[in-house]
């Protein structure tokens, strides 16, 4: 059985608050054991951090991306570990877990290689003012368990690369491909530049709380979300919230059915539709909504689902109990409320929570499956007449991560994009998220970018220097 510890200045630790279980969600076995980090841990590792920032943040620039690429070597060395502990924690197929590893790999390298800027504001006769951006102190990280290890290093990476060090506390559904990564990163990183610990709420809520960590940069919920924001105000933390998303994509009249039904089930059901920006409610125009969910029925029906380590599986659980839950009753309250279930719609009869891609139609705004986050394998598809309308539906939301419009006529596609309330809006495309482009949510989505020069930045303090000649 393998353990899950935690990793505080350099070394493996045990937790010594409450035990808990890794359980492997398509066999619904523990894969691990491990003990939560107690609040005294905690304030170790925060200590180990803060010393080590005294140094680290002195480390000259390209030493410390000779560094980060140090450790996106070691990540591909480790990559078929990596993935496989991604498989049983989380329970993504293994072609997935890869793309993971191999996406967490590109983002380390492509913030090893970006320049910090200094800006200059005013360079005359009598006056020179420069902005710089210096680290902030010690960053925390919280990350969820749908892209465990890949938003570990969204978070971890930029933070080290602006001179910043790190506590990070994965969920403890998928704590222990970041335990590895983390313990990979210490192989190449002095002691305490990144530190580990184990929890979920307590621990979250004193992360928050604490007097000595500069920020949190957290991607969950938006309930954790806005009690991370209301915790973190005692010292004024800086805050990235990356948050829940329920993304529309709106299907002009005249679309190419055939050139765009893969494309559309592939982002509605990414990691088994267990992504922040996944295509969540398809606006589909009249003329073209029966044979649009025909043939996404039809992909659903192909899908090969089983444990994601076995040979040919396409699509793999749910990753834990509590989400199957919230997916199946969903579900359930549509078919309740008259819609129809082109296919899937339950859970299948055997261990592991198995729950195939299910469409669902006949239904629109007003109906639960519409208007929360599923999170999972359901896509409500909604029937419009009149494009104005659609567009109405779509803002109808709390939640602005992201969104998408499909068609050929570019020019009207780029004309209902920019009504689209949300922090991106893709065509003729929906949940590439890029290493160089920003990415974060409006309304109850989150606050603040990660990725590309933005992204860096927000694990900076701008200093002015204003220099009198
Ligand atoms: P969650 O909010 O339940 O948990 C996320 C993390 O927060 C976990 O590590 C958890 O232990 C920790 N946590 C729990 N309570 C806390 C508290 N009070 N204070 C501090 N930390 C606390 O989210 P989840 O169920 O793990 O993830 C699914 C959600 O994440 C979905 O809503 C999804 O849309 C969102 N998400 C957003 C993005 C994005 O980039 N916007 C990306 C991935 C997932």
């Amino acid at each position: 059985m393998n353990t899950c510890t935690l990793f505080i200045n350099g070394d493996r630790l045990s937790g010594q608050a409450d035990a808990f279980s890794v359980i492997n969600p398509a066999t619904e076995q523990p894969f691990a054991q491990g003990q939560y980090a107690s609040v005294e841990q905690l304030d170790q590792a925060v200590a180990a951090a803060r010393q080590a920032f005294t140094s680290w943040r002195q480390v000259p620039d390209a030493e410390r991306t000779a560094l980060l690429h140090k450790i996106a070597d070691a990540i591909e060395a480790n990559a078929d570990e990596l993935a496989r502990i991604i498989v049983q924690e989380q329970g993504k197929p293994l072609f997935l877990a890869q793309v993971e590893v191999g996406g967490a790999v590109a983002w380390t390298r492509y913030n090893a290689d970006l320049e910090i800027p200094v800006e200059v504001i005013e360079d005359s006769e009598h006056k020179r003012v420069e902005g710089h951006r210096k680290p902030l102190g010690v960053v925390a990280s919280i990350t969820p368990w749908n892209w465990p290890l890949m938003i570990a290093i969204w978070h971890i990476i930029p933070a080290l690369r602006t001179g910043n060090t790190v506590v990070c506390k994965p969920s403890g559904l998928t704590p222990l491909n970041t335990l590895r990564l983390v313990e990979l990163i210490n192989e190449a990183l002095p002691a305490g530049v990144v530190n580990l610990v184990t929890g979920e709420r307590e621990i979250g809520e004193a992360i928050s709380r604490h007097a000595a960590i500069d920020k949190v940069i957290f991607t969950g919920s938006t309930p954790t979300g806005q009690n991370i924001m209301s915790n973190a105000a005692g010292n004024l933390k800086r805050l990235t919230l990356e948050l829940g998303g329920n993304d529309a994509a709106i299907v002009l009249p005249g679309t190419d059915i055939d050139a765009v039904a893969e494309g559309i089930f592939q982002s509605a059901f990414l990691n088994m539709g267990q992504t922040c920006a996944a295509l969540k409610r398809l606006y589909v125009h009249d003329s073209l909504h029966d044979a649009l969910c025909d043939k996404l029925a039809a992909l659903s029906e192909a899908q090969v689902l089983d444990n994601g380590l076995n040979e040919g599986v396409t699509f793999g659980p749910v990753q834990n109990a509590r989400q199957l839950g919230v997916v199946s009753e969903l579900v359930e309250d549509a078919r309740a409320q008259g819609a129809r279930i082109l296919c899937g719609g339950q859970a299948l009869e055997r261990d592991g929570y198995f729950y195939p891609p299910t469409i669902v139609t006949d239904v629109s705004n007003g109906i639960r499956l519409v208007d929360e986050e599923q999170f999972g394998p359901a896509l409500p598809v909604i029937r419009y007449q009149d494009l104005d309308e659609a567009i109405a539906m779509a803002n109808d939301c709390g939640y602005g991560l992201g969104g998408s419009v499909w068609g050929p006529d570019l020019e009207q596609a780029n004309q209902v994009a920019r009504q689209l309330e949300c922090g991106t809006v893709w065509i003729n495309g929906h949940a590439e998220v890029l290493p160089h482009v920003p990415f974060g949510g409006c309304k109850l989505s989150g606050m603040g970018v990660e990725f590309g020069i933005d992204g860096l930045l927000e694990y900076t303090q701008l200093q002015i220097i204003n220099c009198n000649r």
